[in-house]
């Protein structure tokens, strides 16, 4: 991991309610940024007027870390004895009188002049949301015995949430009793290689559908691939040609602000913890649960098929392969779930390379899609943190995630027909 340190961008201050005075801490905040002299590169066009920061905070455990999203700071990186990530202005103006210890802040220009390597026109070998439909329909039509392809529902802007089925007998929204796996990527919007890898799968599945073990999988189970949850969030943050770091949907807040953050809008637990209640935050969890289109329709569609019995939802980065409970504390109550859940985590991780652990070990973060899932559907969930260093990581990135985490879900696939078998 990188460190974001910069030498003239360093301030630290011993902030704490109790140390110096909030005037002082103010102080400390408004220190002049040392001005970069190279004027907007393209890769910070499209981040003009944004007024968030890339910051790095002591946080020493997770109860720090979840103190720091309760209080707006999007975690996107995490060290032993401190975090980094992006906050709005106005938040982070707030964070010393909480008691926290800004290390360094730097703007989100700044940093995206320095950690952006690749604009999106490098970054062909991406697929936007007219490639992703493109592809998801020619796969539908080159293999019509094992591919159908469905709307889950509408976004906001009115695209269609598509959803890949590979299963030998059902067809489109037809019900089965087969054993059921839903993949999902994509419910981030700058997390493009979430999409990469569902369609990973779902290209492997179909190429090697005359292999054996394939051919069981597409003969015996119903398998949905579901891999741009949030296409407009997707869209949106490559649409002015260089990328805008957008995480949420494309929802219009109150206060103009954009964007919901999906995995903090279901309803488990909603908003307790780790999430935020302001519009601006990158970690904002909407008015109430279920608030947006994109996580109705992903209810609806998981209400509606009680034969599900494993989700895999991808998102970008950390290398981490997270399992219930996010919102909470404390494992899942059921001793046997956690022997299936840290089963197959240990699986899955063996292909990855990854770490696996309790989501919560993170952080507490309420109302993601693994807790709701698991919550309300009994749905052995998980969320794969693909690897990287950054959101954008180059083309390159593609093959070498996606090699790994097809084999994973290839394992999430052998134990889906009988997942307490791990229990036994
Ligand atoms: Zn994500």
């Amino acid at each position: 991991m990188k460190n974001h340190l910069s030498a003239a961008l360093f301030f630290a201050f011993a902030a704490s309610a109790s140390g110096g005075s909030f005037d002082q801490l103010r102080r400390g905040l408004e220190l002049p940024l040392v001005p970069d002299p190279a004027p907007l590169s393209r890769a910070t066009e499209a981040l003009a007027g944004d007024t968030r920061y890339w910051i790095t905070v002591g946080a020493d455990d997770k109860y720090d870390r979840t103190a720091l999203l309760n209080a707006g700071l999007d975690i996107i990186e995490t060290q032993k004895a401190y975090v980094s990530g992006l906050i709005e202005a106005e938040l982070m103006d707030q964070l010393a009188a909480k008691g926290f210890i800004v290390k360094s802040r730097r703007t989100i220009q700044d940093y995206a002049r320095q950690h952006l390597k690749d604009f999106p026109a490098g970054d062909a070998a991406y697929h936007n949301y007219k490639e992703t439909t493109d592809l998801l329909l020619a796969l539908a039509a080159e293999h019509p015995a094992e591919a159908s392809l469905f709307s889950l529902g509408k976004t906001i802007e009115g695209r269609d949430i598509w959803c890949l089925r590979l299963n030998t007998a059902e067809k489109g929204e037809a019900p089965s009793a087969r054993p059921a796996a839903l993949f999902m990527g994509n419910h981030h919007g700058r997390e493009h290689l979430s999409n990469e890898v569902s369609l990973a799968l779902a290209r492997h599945l179909l190429a090697n559908k005359a292999a054996p073990e394939i051919r069981q999988f597409l003969d015996t189970l119903d398998i949905y691939i579901a891999p741009m949850t949030n296409p407009d969030g997707a869209e949106y943050d490559i649409a002015s040609g260089k990328y805008r770091w957008h995480r949420k949907n494309a929802r219009v807040n109150a206060d103009k602000t954009i964007g919901v953050d999906l995995n903090r809008n279901y309803d488990s637990l909603w908003c307790q913890a780790g999430a935020s209640h302001y519009p601006a935050a990158d970690t904002y969890c909407g008015p109430y649960a279920f608030s947006e289109p994109e996580t109705q329709a992903i209810k609806r569609f998981v209400e509606s098929r009680p034969n599900l019995k494993t989700l895999m939802s991808y998102h970008s980065y950390s290398s981490l392969l997270l399992y219930p409970w996010a919102g909470k504390d404390t494992p899942v109550e059921s001793e046997r779930d956690r022997k299936v859940f840290e089963a197959m985590a240990r699986g899955m991780t063996a292909f990855t390379g990854y770490t696996p652990q309790q989501s919560s070990d993170l952080y507490v973060a309420t109302g993601d899609t693994t807790d709701w899932a698991y919550a309300a559907r009994g749905i052995f969930s998980f969320t794969t943190e693909l690897e990287g260093t950054t959101f954008y990581p180059g083309a390159a990135m593609i093959d070498k995630a996606s090699v790994k985490n097809v084999k994973a879900a290839l394992y999430l696939l052998g134990v889906t027909a009988d997942p307490y078998k791990l229990a036994r």
